[in-house]
């Protein structure tokens, strides 16, 4: 297993482990789905333990390969937490727009990231389901949240595909900043 993931491959200029980290329905596994086959469900997505899907785009004349893990976040699977964070490169902690709860636990999910995470991770914050008229969560404060760790807000929709495929890129970008240009 070791480093796997951070290897580069003949295919691709760039390989990343990225995790979708949040309160159980905040839209996590739709995102993801929107991300990699476009689709979407009114449906629980049932993700049991964790799960994770490859996608491989273009990013600034890069190729970049992602493989974007995602899990329930059950109590029940804590065993899998240290596995799941290992050699991750960035974090997308979703909350859920119309949630005032999985806004509240924010605090939470950054202590484990800070917990098992490496400490030069890259993270962003999500709203999601901004398509709804249901918002309890405004974006000035969702905003001053993400500044108050210096990291970056994005707010999408996997319903009707707003923004996805720009919070990826954002994490992905913020992520070759660090790294840096691929060895030729
Ligand atoms: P997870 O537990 O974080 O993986 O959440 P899911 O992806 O399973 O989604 C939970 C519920 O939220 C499902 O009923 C989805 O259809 C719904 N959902 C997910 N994303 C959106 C969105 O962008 N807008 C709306 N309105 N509903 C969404
Ligand atoms: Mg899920």
């Amino acid at each position: 297993m070791a480093d796997y993931y951070v290897q580069q491959s003949s295919e691709c200029d760039y390989l990343f482990k990225v995790l979708l980290i949040g309160n159980s329905g905040v839209g996590k596994s739709c995102m993801l789905m929107r991300f990699s086959e476009n689709q979407f469900t009114n449906h629980f997505y049932n993700t049991i333990g964790v799960d994770f899907k490859i996608k491989v785009f273009q990013i600034d004349r890069s190729t970049v390969k992602l493989q974007i893990w995602d899990t329930a976040g059950q109590d029940r699977f804590r065993t899998i937490t240290s596995s799941y964070y290992r050699g991750a490169q960035g974090i997308i902690i979703v909350f859920d727009v119309t949630d005032r709860e999985s806004f509240n636990q924010i605090r939470q999910w950054m202590q484990e990231i800070d917990k098992f995470a490496a400490e030069q991770v890259n993270k962003i914050l999500v709203g999601n389901k901004i398509d709804s008229s249901q918002r309890r969560v405004s974006t000035d404060e969702a905003e001053a949240l993400a500044k108050s760790y210096n990291i970056s807000y994005i707010e999408t929709s996997a319903k009707t595909n707003i923004n996805i495929e720009n919070c990826f890129s954002l994490i992905t970008r913020q992520i070759i900043q660090r790294v840096g240009k691929p060895k030729q």
